[in-house]
């Protein structure tokens, strides 16, 4: 049961930039595929074509078997959550407000979105009473990234994409968020495609994990435990 499927994916950069050459890939229902490789060599690129934030210059990529080119963007977007390295919190809105924000423009009662949020907050190791009410300015940057990852599953999408989600909080921190979104992973299954230059992280969340080179070109997909042999 494939979720993502990347067809022949290729990306020329407005310029003539040759991100992505041409890409077949696809990942499994409730699968952590992790993309590790140098700075450069495509990987957000690959990421951002699945949520159209960037349009495929041929090829297809399908999500849950719809070609995303004939996908509304927004409806897209709802489907699918996005955490990055500096992950946009709306500034003026509470953490609250913020987790709430994709269940809000659905449409769900206040109740049931309340209910959600407190139970994302808790998820990610945030105690609602304490934090629901903050402003992203009142938060550390690994609360922030927390609360990004709570936001992003808010609705329960069946795909989220992670892009160095990690990169900028402190080692330790990093070492915590790591270990608490691997758990969580597992616990909701979500399809997450996550994008890392740590080869360390790569092997640590990855169930499968695709080392990329410039121009996107898969290396090598490896489990974890044939990678660390290596
Ligand atoms: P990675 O995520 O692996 O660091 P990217 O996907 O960001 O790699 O970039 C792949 C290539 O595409 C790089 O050569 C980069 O300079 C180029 N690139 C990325 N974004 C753009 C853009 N918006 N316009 C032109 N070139 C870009
Ligand atoms: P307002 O009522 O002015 O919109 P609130 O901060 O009271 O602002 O609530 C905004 C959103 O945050 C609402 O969706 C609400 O259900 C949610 N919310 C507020 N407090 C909590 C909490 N402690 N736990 C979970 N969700 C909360």
């Amino acid at each position: 049961d494939d979720v993502i499927a990347f067809e022949g994916a290729r990306i020329v950069y407005p310029g003539g930039a040759v991100a992505v050459e041409g890409l077949d890939l696809t990942v499994r229902r409730h699968e952590l595929m992790v993309l590790v490789g140098p700075s450069g060599c495509g990987k957000s690129t690959t990421l951002r074509m699945v949520n159209r934030l960037v349009e495929l210059t041929s090829g297809r990529v399908l999500v849950e078997g719809d070609d995303v080119a004939r996908t509304d963007p927004v409806a897209l977007r709802r489907r699918i959550g996005y955490v990055i390295q500096h992950v946009g919190l709306f500034p003026h809105r509470t953490v609250a407000q913020n987790v709430g924000t994709v269940p809000s423009l659905l449409g769900w009662s206040r109740e049931r979105t309340r209910e959600r949020t407190a139970e994302l907050l808790d998820l990610v190791g945030l105690e609602p009473a304490t934090y629901a009410r903050r402003y992203p300015h009142q938060l550390s940057g690994g609360e922030r990234q927390r609360v990004g990852v709570a936001r992003a599953l808010a609705a329960d999408p069946p795909v989220l994409l992670m892009d160095e989600p990690f990169g900028a909080v402190d080692p330790i921190g990093r070492r915590r968020l790591q270990e608490e979104f691997w758990r969580i992973q597992r616990r909701v299954g979500t399809t997450v495609i996550f994008v890392t230059h740590d080869v360390d992280e790569a092997v640590k969340l990855g169930d499968r994990v695709v080392v990329m080179s410039k121009g996107g070109h898969v290396e090598q997909v490896a489990d974890a435990v044939t990678l660390l042999a290596r």
